[in-house]
């Protein structure tokens, strides 16, 4: 049978990023190191392939401290988490070993210090998201407020003395419209925001393909928040016809009328086994052609954290 030509573009790079290699690797080594059972409190990444292959392996994936007994081995995800889930450890005489990506232990140190110089800090993420869980939790209840929309910088308070930080895994331009939006209210503010150079390099790489392609797929949970930026950044630069799926079986190959140009990319969660079954499965359907785009690969490793 004569079949149609599809040209893929894969985004460089894409999938995981050091954070998201180191917290995997943490539970990997722990679940050697110690004895059975060993906890993580909450998904240590945001991706169910990921989750369910450490489930494979004996991790136990909890939510709360509550449901585990006392003197357990625990790991907390790369998300980060508040000081009462550390209190609470300890309270527990836990074994607990912290895979918050340094990216955002480096928010967190930030929002503590402003709370030391009695600076409210004014957190720009989405409300809900783990990740500002954590990050709001650093410090007292009113020291740090979060700002998720332009409209919301109306009800600040102007006579506040405040700093901002971010989400790790927000889109650029949006933030950049809510950092304008507290310029306007605190014209002393700097522009420095706090999201990760793994959510940049993939959102760099996805608006420059976006243009060239009829169809991007983003490979990510629906969980996941740099993902869900992606197909956002993708819609924004040029490709209207993006979406996320969390892996081959989502996608219908009957549906590619007027598709030439099929663009791919991952979240930071995401492994690239599931583009590869992408590509294995495209070739059933059409004679592809591969590009890649024009961007670097990352080759930054962070270290184990202590106790592994
Ligand atoms: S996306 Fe960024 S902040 Fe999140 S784990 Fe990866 S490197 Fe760390």
């Amino acid at each position: 049978m004569n079949q149609r030509n599809l040209k893929i573009i894969l985004c460089i790079p894409r999938g995981f990023c050091a954070g998201v290699t180191r917290a995997i690797e943490t539970v990997e080594k722990a679940l050697e190191k110690f004895d059975y059972p060993v906890y993580v409190r909450h998904e240590i990444v945001h991706n169910k392939y990921v989750v369910d292959k450490l489930k494979e392996k004996g991790a136990i994936f909890i939510e709360e401290l509550d449901e585990i007994e006392d003197y357990s081995t625990v790991i907390f995800s790369a998300h980060g988490v508040p000081e009462s889930v550390k209190s609470h450890a300890n309270s527990k005489h836990l074994n607990s070993i912290d895979a918050t990506c340094p990216l955002v232990e480096k928010v967190h140190k930030k929002v503590k210090r402003n709370f030391e110089n009695n600076i409210t800090s004014i957190l720009i993420g989405h409300k809900n998201h783990p990740e500002v869980i954590g990050t709001m939790g650093q410090v007292p209840h009113g020291a740090i407020i979060l700002v998720s929309k332009v409209q919301e910088v109306e009800k600040l308070d102007p006579n506040l003395n405040v700093a901002y930080v971010t989400q790790t895994t927000l889109s650029v331009d949006e933030t950049s419209g809510i950092f304008k939006a507290l310029k306007q209210k605190y014209p002393y503010l700097k522009e420095d925001n706090d999201i990760c150079f793994a959510t940049t390099n993939r959102q760099k790489a996805v608006k420059e393909i976006a243009p060239k392609c009829d169809k991007i797929f983003v490979v990510g949970a629906p969980n996941s928040s740099n993902s869900k930026r992606l197909v956002e950044v993708a819609i924004e630069n040029g490709c209207k016809n993006a979406c996320l799926i969390q892996n081959e079986s989502e996608i219908d190959w009957n549906d590619f009328d007027n598709i030439n140009v099929l663009g791919i990319t991952a979240g930071a969660s995401a492994p690239e086994i599931l583009i590869d079954n992408i590509l294995k499965k495209a070739k059933n359907y059409f004679n592809i052609e591969i590009e890649n785009s024009d961007g670097k690969e990352e080759n930054l490793n962070f270290k184990l954290p202590k106790g592994i």
